[in-house]
């Protein structure tokens, strides 16, 4: 099947308010603009550079796009992702945040990263400390926190990320029932190529599919 047929398939499998983000790691602007004309409007990309480039290939185009930073992203680099991304949905500490803050001229929407399997080797904030740091955020003034983002573990085996993702949705309620300055939560991203059904049935409003659009990527 081709690219729009795989998203027409797609968005019959999800309701209708669980937004796409095309994860576009690897892909081509050929590939990329094939999903924009059959109807995604939102793009996730893992590094800055590849982003600009992405953004260039597809000229005018890109400025009707909302942009999502998916990938890990360092402090130093805050400047240059928000030229490029509208949504950074990787935040995980407060540093970063202070960066993306003190370098925005406009209120910047992020998310916060929930590193929801506990592995110590993955990025985002556990669940237990995702509380202190949302707080912490949420004095800064120029970061608006509007979702929370999360990968789960990647096993292979989508029931595997179930209990993560059910975790991710409680904190998710409670953290929205704070009722902090500049914290809005709307939007959960969870949900990969292999997972997103699970990650609907937890309360995903906002899946990061790759491959189920565009086939395996070859690097
Ligand atoms: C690559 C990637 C995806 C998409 O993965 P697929 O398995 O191709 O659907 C989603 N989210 C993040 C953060 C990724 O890096």
């Amino acid at each position: 099947m081709g690219i729009a047929e795989n998203i027409e398939a797609l968005k019959r499998d999800i309701p209708e308010h669980v937004r796409i983000v095309l994860a576009a790691k690897t892909r081509s602007p050929e590939e990329v603009a094939e999903a924009v004309a059959a109807g995604v409007t939102d793009i996730g990309e893992n590094y800055v550079q590849e982003a600009e480039r992405l953004r260039q290939a597809l000229g005018s185009t890109a400025d009707t796009l909302t942009w999502h930073m998916i990938g890990h992203l360092q402090s130093n680099k805050a400047g240059k992702a928000l030229a490029v991304f509208d949504v950074i949905q990787t935040v995980d500490s407060l540093k970063l945040a202070r960066h993306l803050g003190r370098r925005a001229d406009r209120k910047v929407p992020v998310f916060i990263e929930i590193n929801s399997g506990r592995e110590p080797q993955k990025a985002g904030v556990v669940p237990e400390k995702a509380e202190a740091l949302v707080r912490g955020i949420s004095g800064l003034g120029q970061v608006e926190v509007q979702g929370l983002m999360t990968m789960g573990p990647l096993t292979g085996h989508a029931e595997d990320a179930r209990p993560c993702f059910r975790e991710t949705k409680q904190l998710f309620d409670h953290l929205a029932g704070l009722a902090l300055p500049d914290v809005d939560l709307r939007f959960l991203s969870m949900g990969m190529s292999d997972s997103y059904r699970v990650a609907v049935e937890e309360g995903s409003n906002m899946i990061r599919p790759g491959t189920v659009v565009f086939g395996p990527r070859s690097s």
